[in-house]
């Protein structure tokens, strides 16, 4: 029940009380008048009465005096004694005969008869001795007869006397015990009234109201530090404490929902800065190898509960292969087809879960349990790679969906910038014919060597095709383009990883050999002259023979200059040309200037 519904029924309760305890005073006060009426009414009764009987005594004494002495005084006197109590012996008639008993009444009446036959004797006595006959007036007025009525009268006034003081006793009593009851009536209503309100008091100030609130201010005060464990009051109340108590509730709620969002937030705002710093690293990668190196450290600090792979697309766009990995992914296989994924088939994310009733990519294995996410990495329209999530432990992958298609649109356009940069960087710096260094990175090549103030020896090796005129004029150029590639191919893998291949221009070709000493540059000359001279050209199905080349060989070491290696490797290869052809030339100055034809 609601505190001010027990407030307004105590307090109604509480007035009702105080009327009814008001009314029994108020009864008890009448009950203390009805007595002192009845002792007046039977003071009253009784002094009529009394009146009488003193006026029929006096009527009496002037009516003898008279009759004894014959004084016209006396005779007055007894006239108006007797005019007095007739008076008397009216009202007394007159009196309102409801407030008496019947036996009052009757006695009342008796009375007067005998104040009236006195009266009638004393009357007719003082009549016979005013006629002369005093003998007659004297014995009457002192005869048997007016002894009885005097005597009657006075009985009857004693008997009227004692029946008005029972009743008045009776009534007295009666009066008195109503009284009495009424104010014991009043006191318990007034006792009862005061225990309520000090109940009621006790009951709302301290258990309903006090009690709570302290609790709840208790409450309050820790929820106010943000100590959302502390737990609300769970009576149910309907009151206005458990109004208070709902608010509270609410407040609680809204706090930990708030820290909940400020959680979230937080947790968000970090998810955010991890993958903006990824993305500043990702187009600071400078290959592909290092951007696979970049992408799994932050994949597991973005999404810890989390395993995945970033797969980079071949060129011929037919399959993909894993080039980086966290946290032990187990579903997706190394490498698969571009057309087993459901995700790269559509261009855009694909879930697959099992529970989730959508189809599985075929490069998963069916037989694990688990959602796995594919989102194609994609820029300029074109495919490059695909992200790979999937849940460690039942991870919702849900959540981090839209950071991983975030992250999956940075990446494809950092790798597809990588692919272009590289393909610029091919074009800048390699032949499009022969796929070797083209002449420009042999300057940088060169200037490299210049620059290192080494001790460490170089050789540049400059080769030529003989009479590739010719032969293209014999074959035709398609034919002639190819046999520089077959050419180019040889040198480039004979030179291996101690040396660079370059086309110099034309059927003219540079090898630039690092920590190579003079004899094994030289070894490595004829190598190629004699790969050449071997190797059979067919093109197109058609047996062509065989080119030679001439070489001309220069070193740095016995102190001889990188900037003039060009020069000396030129004018070696001049002496080979001029020597014949299919030979090489080394342009040894320590031995004398003279070349060292070798062929
Ligand atoms: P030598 O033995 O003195 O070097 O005679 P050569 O005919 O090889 O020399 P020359 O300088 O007279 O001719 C070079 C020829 O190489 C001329 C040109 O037709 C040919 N050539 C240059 N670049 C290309 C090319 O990219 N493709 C083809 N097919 N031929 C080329
Ligand atoms: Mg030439
Ligand atoms: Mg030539």
């Amino acid at each position: 029940m609601r505190i001010s519904t027990i407030t307004n029924w105590a307090y109604a309760i509480t007035v009702g009380m105080t009327i009814l305890s008001g009314g029994a005073f108020i009864i008890s006060a009448k009950s203390i008048d009805e007595e002192r009426l009845a002792t007046e009414r039977a003071w009253r009764l009784d002094e009529q009465v009394e009146a009488l009987s003193r006026a029929a005594e006096r009527t009496t004494e002037d009516a003898r005096l008279y009759i004894q002495k014959g004084d016209s005084r006396y005779l007055k006197a007894f006239e108006e004694a007797d005019a007095n109590e007739r008076a008397r012996g009216k009202s007394l008639r007159a009196l309102d005969q409801s407030r008496l008993s019947v036996q009052e009444a009757a006695a009342l009446s008796i009375i007067v008869n005998d104040a009236e036959l006195l009266d009638e004797i004393e009357e007719r006595a003082v009549k016979d001795f005013a006629n002369g006959e005093q003998e007659k007036a004297r014995a009457a007025v002192f005869s048997a007869e007016h002894e009885e009525a005097q005597s009657g009268l006075l009985a009857s006034v004693a008997h009227f006397t004692d029946l008005v003081a029972t009743r008045t006793e009776q009534e007295l009593a009666s009066a008195k015990a109503k009284a009495d009851l009424w104010g014991a009536v009043a006191k318990s209503l007034l006792l009862a009234t005061a225990l309520l309100f000090l109940s009621v008091l006790y009951f709302v100030l301290k258990r309903r109201v006090a009690r709570p609130l302290l609790e709840m201010s208790g409450i309050v005060r820790r929820l106010a530090k943000q100590d959302y464990d502390v737990q609300v009051l769970p009576d149910g109340r309907t009151d206005e404490i458990g109004d208070m108590n709902a608010a509270i509730q609410v407040f609680r709620d809204n706090g930990i929902e708030r820290d909940r969002l400020d959680a979230e937030r937080r947790m968000d705002q970090q998810t955010k800065d991890l993958i903006l710093q990824l993305m500043h690293r990702l187009q600071a990668c400078r290959d592909e190898a290092e951007l696979a190196d970049v992408v799994p450290l932050f994949a597991v600090q973005i999404f810890p509960g989390l395993s995945g792979r970033l797969y980079i697309m071949n060129d011929g766009r037919t399959a993909l292969t894993a080039a980086g990995t966290w946290n032990d992914p187990v579903r997706s296989s190394q490498e698969f087809q571009t057309f087993e994924c459901w995700g790269l088939r559509r261009g855009r994310p694909h879930m697959s879960d099992s529970s989730e009733g959508d189809v599985l990519c075929q490069h998963l294995n069916d037989a694990l349990p688990g959602g796995s996410l594919c989102v194609p990495l994609a820029a300029h329209g074109d495919i490059v790679g695909m992200l790979y999530f999937e849940s460690v432990e039942g991870t919702k992958l849900i959540a981090a969906r839209v950071y991983i298609e975030l992250i999956a649109e940075n990446l494809g356009l950092a790798i597809a910038n990588l692919q272009l940069r590289n393909r610029l960087t091919n074009l800048a710096t390699k032949d499009a014919l022969t796929g070797l260094l083209n002449r420009r990175s042999l300057d940088e090549s060169l200037n490299r060597l210049r620059r290192e103030e080494t001790d460490l020896p170089a050789a540049l090796l400059m080769v030529d095709i003989d009479h590739f005129k010719r032969f293209n004029d014999d074959f035709g150029h398609d034919a002639g383009d190819f046999v520089m590639c077959q050419v180019a191919a040889i040198m480039a893998d004979l030179a291996g990883t101690a040396g660079l291949a370059h086309r110099y221009g034309g059927e003219e070709f540079a090898v630039v050999l690092r920590n190579v000493g003079r004899s094994a540059a030289f070894e490595i000359a004829e190598n190629i002259r004699h790969a050449i001279e071997s190797t059979p050209i067919n093109h197109l199905g058609r047996p062509l023979g065989t080119v030679t080349v001439s070489i001309g060989v220069a070193s740095t070491e016995a102190n001889q200059p990188p900037t003039t290696l060009m020069q000396r490797a030129d004018a070696a290869l001049l002496r080979a040309k001029s020597s014949g052809r299919n030979v090489t030339v080394a342009d040894w100055t320590d031995s004398g200037g003279a070349g060292r034809l070798v062929g």
